[in-house]
């Protein structure tokens, strides 16, 4: 059988993986391997040389039983309808997990942003939201950043959004710069959250994190910002990549150097402290104690799944397993800890903006840590307890138990829509 890549039917392989574990009627899990709804539309925008473009974009509302429809905005070439359902429907049950009240969105424009230019990008963005106007609000829908999009994009979302509905709605987006209404904390809350998820698996398994060697492929919000946190926490950080290749030095690398080198130059290629460098496929089957993913979907495929040498696996980007990796690293006995926990703390902390904004009243950052990081211990003792009590196969498959419960929960209490 060829290898699975396309990301929404390996989420629909995760979900019926998981029902073999789990006591979930059938009509529902039907419903839960759909979205909602998707949105296809194609945004015309005026390039800087006076000619017209037009691009395809997508938000995909996969489940709102739980609450408004939430997730990210990503620009990349590779944005697609079967992406995008995805990366919805993982938000779904991410925001179960950790037990934050919205269901899961995804939306994104299939362009390399690289290619345009600041003021190109905010009139693609402002016109995507005009799109995106009838469908987000406050109680419906909330985007945040995804890769390639920050506090810049959500605050033009929110602006354009504002100005055409008349009014003031900062909780209509989340990840926006701290004096338009974005929460402290928020920029580096997954990579924190990576990092925190990673500590408590090695303490799971019995070890501890300091000395822990780390490999980290992807080097952005969320990889450079693990590396950081896991280095704070006593591990090694020996190899980090992006997609100009990866950097390897075996007594450690400074985190830090390493980001204000890809700042000033682009890239990790030659940062200070590096000893080789190496392709991302080295680095993803390098000898480390802890492998962390943190680029884009479908990574680590079943070739590299044989070939990995890490003795943890923990998922920092959505999806970088494809369905067949997982499957080998399972029999190989090699622990997951799955996205929908790792990276869970971008969500949560952008509920917490959310709540700020409707409190119209803005949380110290130490507030915010502390809150971020009761709600991952609470959400891993949850999904450890689970896994040890139903004797379920894997920490995905854990996950998904407690999540679909969560869902499946609501939407019988809800009940039945003619
Ligand atoms: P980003 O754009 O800031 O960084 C992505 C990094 O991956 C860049 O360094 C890029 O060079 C690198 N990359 C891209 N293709 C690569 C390849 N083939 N090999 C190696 N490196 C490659 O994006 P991000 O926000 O850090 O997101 C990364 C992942 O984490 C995505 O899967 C995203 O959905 C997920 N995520 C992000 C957040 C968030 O808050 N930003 C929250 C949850 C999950």
């Amino acid at each position: 059988m060829a290898e699975e890549s396309n990301p929404f039917q390996t989420l629909q392989a995760q979900l019926d993986h998981a029902a073999r574990y789990i006591d979930v009627d059938d009509g529902v899990l039907t419903a839960l391997k759909q979205p909602d709804r998707v949105l296809e539309t194609h945004l015309t925008v005026e390039r800087d040389d006076g000619e017209l473009e037009t691009v395809p974009a997508f938000r995909a509302q996969y489940n709102g039983a739980r609450g408004p429809y939430k997730g990210g905005i990503r620009y990349h070439p590779a944005v697609n309808r079967n992406e995008v359902i995805a990366l919805a429907g993982w938000m779904v049950f991410k925001c179960a997990v950790v037990d934050v009240p919205f269901g899961g969105a995804k939306g994104g424009i299939a362009i390399d942003p690289h290619a345009y230019s600041d003021s190109e990008l905010e009139r693609l963005t402002r016109a995507f939201s005009t799109e995106l106007r009838p469908l987000v609000g406050a109680d419906r829908d909330i985007p945040a950043p995804d890769v390639n999009t920050g506090s810049r994009e959500m605050n033009w979302i929110k602006d354009t959004y504002e100005t055409l509905e008349r009014t003031t709605a900062p909780g209509v987006v989340t990840g926006k710069a701290p004096d338009s209404g974005g929460s402290a904390g928020r920029v580096e809350a997954t990579g924190r959250s990576v990092a925190i998820v990673t500590r408590e698996a090695v303490e799971y398994f019995g070890d501890s994190l300091a000395g822990k060697d780390i490999a980290i492929q992807g080097f952005g919000n969320v990889g450079a910002v693990t590396a950081q946190f896991a280095d704070s926490f006593g591990a090694n950080i020996v190899a980090v990549s992006d997609s100009s290749g990866g950097v390897y030095a075996p007594d450690g690398l400074d985190p830090a150097a390493v980001s204000a080198h890809k700042a000033e130059t682009g890239s990790v290629s030659e940062a200070p402290g590096v000893d080789q460098a190496m392709s991302n496929r080295e680095l993803l089957t390098l000898d480390v104690d802890i492998l962390i993913p943190a680029a884009l979907e479908n990574a680590v495929t079943a070739d590299v799944a044989r070939e990995l040498r890490a003795e943890l696996v923990v998922e920092g980007a959505n999806g970088p397993l494809t369905t067949q990796a997982d499957n080998i690293l399972s029999e190989r006995g090699i622990p997951v800890v799955p996205d929908v926990l790792a990276n869970a703390g971008g969500v949560t902390v952008s509920y917490f903006e959310w709540v700020q904004n409707r409190q119209r009243f803005a949380w110290r950052k130490d507030r915010v840590n502390d809150e971020l990081d009761a709600v991952l211990v609470d959400a891993f003792e949850t999904l450890t307890e689970t896994y040890e009590a139903q004797a379920l196969p894997t920490l995905r498959t854990a996950a998904y138990a407690v999540a679909i419960d969560r869902v499946t929960t609501t939407m019988e209490q809800a009940g039945t829509w003619p």
